[in-house]
């Protein structure tokens, strides 16, 4: 989608500080961290939201998963703890139309959410 941020971000024309990449997601910070550590993991593809993800997306959907859970690790955070947000839609929060994984640590996250 040429007009998608997140696609230009994976293309390189938009700057991002990049945490992990490989053939199927990217990981980057989140401009606007609400946590010490909030990062963005993101399918490669675009998929504007969860309600695109379609049946034949269930190996991304999953490798999705296992990137944060590698990530946690490899960041140090995965005893302590973290969490993996999805927001979608109108009611879900969601603000840019590239389907997002929030991965947010190393604070205490308050339960249920605003
Ligand atoms: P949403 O509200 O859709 O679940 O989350 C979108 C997230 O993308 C927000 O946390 C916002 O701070 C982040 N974001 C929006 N634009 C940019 C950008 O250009 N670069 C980065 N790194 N994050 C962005
Ligand atoms: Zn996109």
């Amino acid at each position: 989608m040429s007009d998608c941020i997140f696609c230009k971000i994976v293309a390189g024309d938009i700057p991002s500080q990049k945490i992990y990449e490989d053939d199927l997601v990217f990981a980057f910070k989140d401009i606007n961290p609400a946590a010490p550590t909030h990062l963005l993991i993101i399918p490669k593809k675009h998929i504007s939201s969860l309600n695109e993800l379609a049946d034949g997306d269930k190996e991304l959907a999953g490798h999705i998963l296992v990137i944060a859970r590698k990530i946690a690790q490899d960041q140090g955070f995965a005893k302590s703890g973290y969490r993996v947000v999805n927001n979608c839609g109108k009611n879900g929060g969601q603000t840019v139309d590239h389907l997002h994984f929030h991965l947010l640590a190393e604070r205490e996250l308050g339960w249920p959410p605003g």
